[in-house]
């Protein structure tokens, strides 16, 4: 019995066949550390937590070595090109469309996933993507985290509910797929505020939507608040979280597939929460609990 919309139904709606994503790093910078747009960084982010990309002298060498890893096992897979680390909109327009095209002229790859800031578009390089969307399809995910503009500011996001509103409405006029990234738990939030964001989320209406929760991580500038007592987080159990998860899925547009609710951070760089729960195991309690919640 399917419990709500997930990721795997969004794919088997756009896709013929099974899709791996397979992450490549363009070694981007951030606009939020390097002054484009702000400095220092969103407080929570070390972008050494991000998911580890396979390593190769070019985007092509990258996803031939990931490739090769799944092909062995399932030879009809096909692969989308997710480019994740740091900001990747951040480049001259003509570097991103040659790095976004060099990763859809590998063999085997039929579409990419371009994460950015929605503060790091123009409508410029939205109607080029647009034009590889008719051959190869497109997806932006934007880091939204969270709808209330106070919390933004509190953790140094440097752009306002309002430019993710925006950013959405340009993508989605261009025919182009959106999905959105919010953090569970940011500092200064309730439940209610939390609720509010789901909200926001149904009103702007992405494709998808990845959740997951507040991860305190090493050398960053919230630990350092967190652990001077400026800042206090939200602190869940499992069992609240699954709760929060389930209310969530409750009140979500059932038409908005749900990627995910947890992310893991290495476990060298991960000070709270420690849960001890792989990605599945997690799964499997919020699945039980819906369950008995139907
Ligand atoms: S979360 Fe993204 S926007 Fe924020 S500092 Fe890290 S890379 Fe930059």
């Amino acid at each position: 019995m399917k419990l709500y919309r997930d990721y795997a139904d969004y794919l088997a709606e756009r896709f013929p066949c099974k899709m791996q994503k397979l992450t490549v790093n363009a070694h981007f910078s951030c606009p939020n550390r390097d002054g484009s747009i702000g400095y220092g960084g969103c407080s929570y982010c070390n972008n050494n937590s991000f998911s580890p990309a396979i390593e190769g002298n070019s985007i092509t060498q990258q996803l031939i070595n990931s490739r090769q890893f799944f092909a062995h096992k399932y030879p009809n897979m096909r692969y989308i090109a997710y480019f994740q680390s740091y900001t990747n909109t951040h480049a001259p327009i003509d570097r991103l469309l040659d790095l976004y095209n060099e990763a859809l002229s590998v063999d085997g790859v039929d579409a990419i996933i371009i994460g950015t800031r929605p503060d790091c578009i123009s409508a410029h390089l939205l109607d080029a993507l647009a034009e590889i969307n008719r051959h190869h399809r497109v997806i932006i995910e934007y880091g939204a985290e969270s709808s209330h503009d106070s919390t933004l500011q509190l953790v140094n996001r440097c752009h306002s509910w309002q430019c993710v509103v925006d950013a959405v409405e340009m993508t989605k006029q261009r025919g182009i797929d959106v999905g959105l990234h919010f953090i569970i738990g940011l500092p200064g939030e309730n439940t209610e505020m939390i609720m509010q964001t789901v909200d926001a989320i149904n009103h702007v209406k992405p494709d998808t939507v990845k959740f997951h929760q507040l991860q305190l991580i090493r050398n960053t500038r919230l630990a350092q608040q967190v652990e001077n007592g400026e800042i206090e987080i939200p602190r869940f159990s499992v069992e609240q979280y699954i709760n929060l998860c389930c209310d969530i899925i409750h009140r979500i547009d059932p038409s908005i597939a749900i990627e995910r609710f947890v992310s893991q951070a290495p476990d060298n760089l991960l000070i709270y929460p420690r849960w001890g729960l792989k990605n599945y195991q997690f799964t499997n309690l919020l699945n039980n609990a819906l369950l008995n919640n139907s």
